[in-house]
């Protein structure tokens, strides 16, 4: 793999990097500070391609690589990892499964406006009672005519509130666990599809997650995206790629912890001199820095492995695995290097820290990539 950037990789970095110091970093604490995310920054990352990056451009994307769509993840997730997760979960979640399993008429309806930030998309598969082990959900859509009647509640739904389509997986069929699973392609503002903001999360507050609740909700046939029953499949080759995004916004996360450590040590003064002159504290930003180079490897994997053309799944999960672990370290460590003033959010520390302890969460825990790692290793699915 060559680790230099094309030009025009470099290009789309700094292009992600002017927007986010100009667009994101003066707001991530107010945003952050009032749980909601200037909504007009979805129309502006569409604007500049940003959420059509690896989508062909008959559907209004702008194509380019997955490495190029990791690099402007990161500087997202720099900046905010609120506006990082629009993105991931709009762009990497939705569009690009659509772009994937969906048909021509499904493509033309719905990439246009996801690419372009007109829509906003949201994923729907985590229900109350269902999270890590999602091929058990229990929403039903059950055909009646040329329709499905949906019924069923999801939770934890990041940009649920704003969405204007929701990929939405239920059970359409009696095929035991995830074979019975289907996935839909449901506009939001249905009959019956009722939406509600859960506040009180301990970091990205900026972002709309949401409960969605489904009371006989009735789509047509053919908001059916894949054949019936492929829904569980969907799902994951939908995470596969999402886990290579989330730890890309982890990359960010701890570039921005780094970025941060280093500039605080230069300048507080203990002892007569910049606490860049204590060894401890050169420690813990060496170790934030050997954090943010190997997360950032892996990542780039992933995605060189995805435009050659090769199996990335595990790969991408030991990179999220890794990313998400190491953004969590970083944020600490930085908030160390802080001192008392990393507890305060005038200091950017304690936010990454909050945004950062989610990335171990979702898309499958921490838990669960260490099971997609084993079984690839030993051949015995320890689920
Ligand atoms: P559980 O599955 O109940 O897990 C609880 C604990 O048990 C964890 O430590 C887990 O690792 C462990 N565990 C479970 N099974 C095993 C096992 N077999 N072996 C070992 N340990 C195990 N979901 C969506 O569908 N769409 C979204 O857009 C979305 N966004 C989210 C945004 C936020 C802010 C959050 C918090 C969650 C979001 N989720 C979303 C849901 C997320 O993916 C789930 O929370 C996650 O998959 C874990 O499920 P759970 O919370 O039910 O935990």
């Amino acid at each position: 793999m060559n680790l230099e950037l094309s030009e025009e990789q470099s290009a789309v970095r700094r292009l992600a990097r002017d927007f986010v110091e100009r667009e994101v970093v003066p707001h991530a604490t107010a945003w952050d500070r009032a749980e909601e995310v200037d909504r007009g920054i979805v129309k502006k990352l569409g604007d500049l391609g940003f959420l059509g990056l690896t989508i062909d451009e008959r559907y209004g994307g702008c194509g380019g690589d997955h490495l190029a769509y990791c690099l402007v993840t990161e500087e997202l997730g720099r900046g905010d990892s609120s506006v990082r997760g629009i993105v991931s979960v709009s762009l990497g979640l939705v569009a690009k499964t659509v772009a994937a399993w969906g048909s021509e008429e499904q493509k033309r309806t719905w990439l246009p406006g996801l690419t372009s930030g007109t829509y906003v998309g949201c994923f729907g598969l985590t229900e109350p009672g269902t999270g890590s082990d999602a091929g058990n959900l229990s929403t039903r859509a059950v055909r009646d005519g040329d329709d499905y009647v949906v019924n069923g509640t999801k939770t934890f739904i990041t940009n649920g509130t704003w969405a204007d389509v929701v990929l939405l997986f239920a059970r359409s069929t009696d095929a035991p666990g995830h074979k019975g699973v289907s996935a839909f392609l449901v506009p939001a503002d249905t009959p019956g599809l009722t939406r509600r903001t859960l506040h009180g999360k301990l970091g990205l507050r900026g972002q709309a997650t949401a409960e969605l609740v489904l009371e006989d909700v009735r789509v047509p046939a053919s908001a059916m995206l894949a054949p019936e029953g492929k829904g569980f499949s969907v799902a994951m080759s939908a995470l596969a790629k999402g886990r290579m995004s989330v730890a890309a916004g982890c990359v960010g996360i701890a570039q921005a912890a780094l970025d941060a450590a280093v500039r605080y040590a230069g300048e507080r003064e203990q002892f007569g001199k910049t606490i860049a002159h204590h060894q401890l504290v050169q420690e813990l930003i060496s170790d934030i820095a050997v954090d943010v180079d190997a997360a950032r490897l892996l990542t780039w994997r992933v995605a060189d492995l995805i435009d050659r053309g090769r199996p990335f799944a595990v790969e991408s999960s030991k990179a999220k695995l890794f990313a998400s672990e190491a953004a969590v370290r970083a944020a600490n460590n930085a908030l160390q290097v802080y001192g008392g003033y990393g507890y305060i959010d005038e200091y950017p520390a304690g936010k990454l820290l909050r945004d950062a302890r989610v990335m171990t969460l979702y898309e499958g825990t921490s838990q669960i990539q260490k099971l997609v790692i084993g079984r690839a290793l030993t051949g015995v699915s320890a689920f």
